[in-house]
């Protein structure tokens, strides 16, 4: 873009190191500034006004300045602004939304191990599947298996476990014990003409031939997210869960569910585990346990991983993790009232109301000549732009087709993101019928813009 930078666009551009940004072109791109939220609305410095369709990063669900939120906040920042919880001491804060994360879990929970981001609470699980397994006699029982398009987060481990190349090139990652299985997407790594159903039934035997052939006894855990989202928003053929379930349980491999995007109602079901019958033993949470209105994760751990916990503990002495802001009081009071609010409006209700006209208006993108294959759950899609729509074959990724058409959509006054040449919409649960149609009729002239 050419037009002229304000002030505070160039000040941006001078401080400011941007994740996930091609940071040789933050200045052609024109780095985007605001300054409030309202709603599914968010304003730039200039008072322009965007529909956020993307919920920030897929995390503002209750979307942005909502005022019981606001007043949960400042009335725990009042009451106690920080404590933490090492060394037995606490919050009762802390333990009310343990006992809510217990209640609504989608499987048996014990107890919840807080961390502040996503990627904390990865690296979280996969370091208690080591302690587990140390716990258990098990030393060599310690690789992990996630998926190629699989996201997980960017710390050393958590990137490692991403199955994307832009979070390991030049990153010198990822680090060993790490093993990338299948991605389960039907629409790219399907053979010609093969069905979903044998489909899900190769991926089922190549992750069972890959268990094999490092050995069962030397794997401890796998990592899925229910449905893949900065992957490119990739839901999982109908029995995919089903079909390889069975052989973790076979070989004893704990099951982790990645619920960082999908918890908290975004398929219409409390976590998205439920809705594609994913059944974990132990669940990462974050983006919308407090509708992101102030960061933290949590671990959610069933009884018999607690009990290897406390045995190994009872052997070391102190349990040697934790970090200064996991479970931070803020966070949890944002959390517990992120979960009333949940409960009381029907998030989850809305939610389900809102899918059949979300899914209708992404159907609908798929007729667009630059659209080859549409995905939906609930309240979050992909979109797949392509250059040839009969022969699947994708844009030269130079050409950053996606990143232009979420341009056209920003100039347009509404925000997506593009994963490569997916556009993904992930909008607050909160939408109205009127804004969700506002914004699909802006994105349908912003692809147009591109044709
Ligand atoms: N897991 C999933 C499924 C995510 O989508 C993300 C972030 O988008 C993460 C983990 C990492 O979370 P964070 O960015 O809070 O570290």
């Amino acid at each position: 873009m050419t037009t002229q930078l304000t002030n505070v666009q160039v000040r941006d551009i001078e401080a400011l190191v941007h994740p996930y940004t091609p940071l040789h072109r933050v200045r052609e791109i024109g780095p985007l500034v605001l300054d409030r939220g309202k709603g599914v609305y968010v304003y730039d410095t200039q008072g322009k006004e965007y529909i956020e369709g993307m919920s920030g990063l897929w995390c503002a669900g209750l979307g942005f300045s909502d005022e019981e939120m606001v007043e949960a906040g400042t009335e725990q920042l009042k009451r106690l602004p920080y404590y933490h919880l090492f060394g037995a001491k606490g919050y009762e804060v802390a333990i009310e939304l343990a006992e809510k994360l217990k209640e609504i879990a989608p499987v048996p929970i014990s107890k919840v191990l807080y961390s502040s981001s996503g990627s904390e609470a990865n690296d979280t699980q996969i370091k208690l599947a080591w302690y587990y397994n140390n716990a258990l006699g098990r030393p060599d029982k310690k690789k992990i298996i996630s998926r190629v398009k699989g996201y997980h987060g960017v710390t050393v481990m958590s990137a490692s476990l991403t199955g994307l190349p832009n979070n390991h090139i030049d990153f010198d990652l990822p680090v060993p014990r790490v093993l990338h299985a299948d991605c389960p997407h039907h629409y790219r790594f399907g053979l010609e003409g093969e069905t979903e159903e044998a489909f899900v039934a190769r991926l089922a035997a190549n992750l069972r031939a890959l268990i094999e052939k490092e050995g069962p006894e030397t794997i401890a855990a796998f990592i899925a997210e229910p449905i893949m989202g900065a992957g490119g928003v990739i839901v999982p053929p109908e029995g995919y869960f089903a079909a390889i379930q069975p052989i973790f349980e076979e070989h004893d491999i704990l099951m982790i569910g990645d619920e960082v995007i999908t918890g908290f109602g975004r398929t219409g079901e409390w976590f998205g585990s439920t809705a594609v019958g994913y059944k974990p033993h132990t669940i990462s949470v974050a983006k919308q346990l407090t509708a992101s209105y102030a960061p933290l994760s949590a671990v959610m751990l069933p009884q018999f991983m607690v009990d290897a916990l406390e045995s190994e503990s009872a052997k070391i002495g102190v349990f040697g993790h934790g970090y200064t802001y996991g479970g931070h009081p803020l966070g949890c009071a944002l959390g517990v009232k992120a979960i009333e609010i949940y409960q009381k409006r029907d998030i989850l209700g809305r939610v389900r109301g809102l899918a059949p006209l979300f899914a209708a208006r992404i159907a609908k993108l798929a007729e667009h000549p630059l659209i080859g294959d549409v995905r939906v759950k609930g309240l979050v899609g992909g979109v797949e732009l392509v250059a040839d729509k009969k022969t699947k074959r994708p844009f030269d990724p130079k050409q950053g087709v996606g990143a232009k058409i979420v341009g056209f959509l920003q100039a347009r006054g509404a925000i997506l993101r593009a994963i490569g040449d997916t556009i993904a919409l992930c909008p607050p649960m909160v939408i109205s019928e009127a804004e969700l149609n506002e914004l699909f009729d802006r994105l349908e002239k912003a692809l147009d813009d591109g044709e």
